[in-house]
């Protein structure tokens, strides 16, 4: 496990590689939100990076969340469920999470609102929608023929403010070889914009070794794990 100080040093890395890329890509760093992704994480490794200026974490299992949450509950942090949910934990993200980034499918939408709805807040929760990559590393997302109808259902519901797009490419070493998809993503972002009419701020895309392409192609938020936790356990 990565001790505080590799944590911090590990933050201030990669908010330097960030740096470079977005000056690179003339944007402005700013405009790249960094997700932390504690996943497999003890509780005290949030801490840690919370001290050292972190303020947004992504998980991908609402139970393991839930296992963390009270030990974490006193840091004014934004949490994102960024992990592929089924239907029947929607009412249980929808409590624990801010923000869900991994939505493909309309009922789960349908669910989440009602959570929303039910936690009786003015809050909206955030939701981005999950796009399909191919490849077959993962079976989450939405195809993007059917992005469009998704987008206008969820635009419907009341308490879930739409976002944007995000997007787990299939794996590739090389980072030059994931670049095409993060290019993908953007269009689709793009003519989706076109369609809805009104422009979506949001586009995540890219991890640890994949963030400075993602960010070359219009990335807002990146969601980087092992570059700043270090090495998950392979069956944690
Ligand atoms: C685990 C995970 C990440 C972070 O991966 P790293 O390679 O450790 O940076 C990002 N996004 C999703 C959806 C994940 O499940």
């Amino acid at each position: 496990m990565a001790t505080s100080s590799t944590i911090r040093e590990n933050l201030q890395q990669v908010r330097q590689k960030i740096e470079a890329a977005a000056r690179r890509a003339s944007r402005k760093p700013e405009e790249i939100l960094l997700i932390g992704v504690s996943k497999t994480h003890p509780p005290d490794a949030i801490h840690e990076a919370y001290n050292a200026g972190l303020r947004h974490f992504g998980e991908n299992r609402v139970q393991e969340w839930e296992g963390k949450l009270t030990a974490v509950a006193d840091l004014q942090a934004t949490w994102h469920l960024i992990g592929h949910l089924q239907s029947n934990k929607a009412a249980r993200a929808a409590k624990a999470f801010h923000s869900v980034d991994s939505v493909d499918d309309w009922s789960l939408a349908q669910r989440l609102d009602r959570a929303q709805a039910e936690k009786r807040t003015v809050e909206k929760l955030r939701v981005l929608i999950e796009v399909h990559m191919g490849g077959e590393e993962t079976k989450s997302g939405v195809s993007d023929a059917d992005l469009p109808q998704l987008a206008e259902r969820v635009m419907t519901l009341p308490h879930l403010e739409f976002a944007g797009l995000m997007c787990i490419p299939p794996l590739h070493e090389n980072p030059d070889e994931v670049r095409p998809f993060f290019e993908t993503l953007r269009k689709l972002k793009e003519k989706l914009e076109a369609h809805i009419a009104r422009p979506l701020p949001t586009l995540s895309m890219g991890m640890s070794h994949d963030f400075e392409a993602a960010i070359l192609e219009g990335s807002t938020e990146v969601r980087i794990g092992t570059a700043i936790f270090g090495t998950r356990p392979k069956n944690p």
